[in-house]
């Protein structure tokens, strides 16, 4: 399996306007976690983020939002960003644009930002021309796989660490499914990534100037 994820087929006409990595600043990468909040393992992640003074975005799913609104207070209050990530995680494919769109709006009930990823990276063109009129939609460059139970932590750790470059936008995730991974992999990740110079930041609020596309020049 590639660690880093290429953008999938049909994504291929709007992949220019999606956000796939990011202008750095120096050092800077952009650890990302997706599918929280969840009670006890997004308090963890949080830790381990503080030990290395890290930053990061977390793309929260709208009914998890809802069950732990305390979840998230403590991911914004320790200076993290947040992102939509739809209200019950949505598999853009085979959802109309319309339904597709009413689901990432009702998440907004919970919190309101101005980044969005869609779940499985997946969406159509119809869904992308809605949503990209109120959000700066966000990919990634390096996908850490903690999500794949046939991923050993060490080959997770492997993947990142050498796939990294200034400007990455990595992708971990704070999930039942993943915890296994995530908290074999995460802590040697950071120690890794920090000996290497690199410094995690939340991806900007304020997008317009801050963010690299591809296909739309330097
Ligand atoms: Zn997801």
């Amino acid at each position: 399996m590639s660690i880093i994820h290429s953008a999938p087929r049909l994504l291929k006409p709007i992949s220019s306007h999606l956000v796939w990595d990011i202008e750095p600043n120096g050092n800077d990468i952009f650890l990302t976690f997706d599918d929280g909040p969840h009670p006890q393992i997004t308090p963890w992640v949080l830790k381990e983020l503080e030990k290395h003074k890290a930053k990061a975005t977390f793309f929260l799913v709208g009914e998890n939002a809802a069950k732990y609104p305390e979840v998230v207070k403590m991911i914004v209050d320790a200076g993290h960003h947040i992102g939509n990530h739809t209200y019950n995680h949505v598999q853009g494919w085979s959802t109309s644009a319309y339904k597709y769109y009413r689901n990432t709006l009702k998440c907004e009930e919970e919190f309101t930002t101005p980044l969005f990823r869609p779940p499985h990276g997946r969406i159509t063109r119809s869904q992308h021309i809605r949503l990209s009129k109120r959000f700066k939609i966000i990919m990634w460059s390096v996908l850490s796989g903690d999500y794949d139970r046939l991923l050993t932590p060490n080959r997770i750790i492997n993947g990142v660490v050498e796939n990294t470059v200034p400007g990455s936008v990595i992708v971990f995730h704070d999930s039942v499914k993943a915890e296994k991974n995530l908290k074999a992999a995460l802590p040697e990740v950071l120690n890794q990534l920090s000996n290497k110079g690199f410094i995690s930041k939340v991806i900007p609020y304020e997008i317009q100037n801050s963010l690299k596309v591809r296909g739309e020049g330097s």
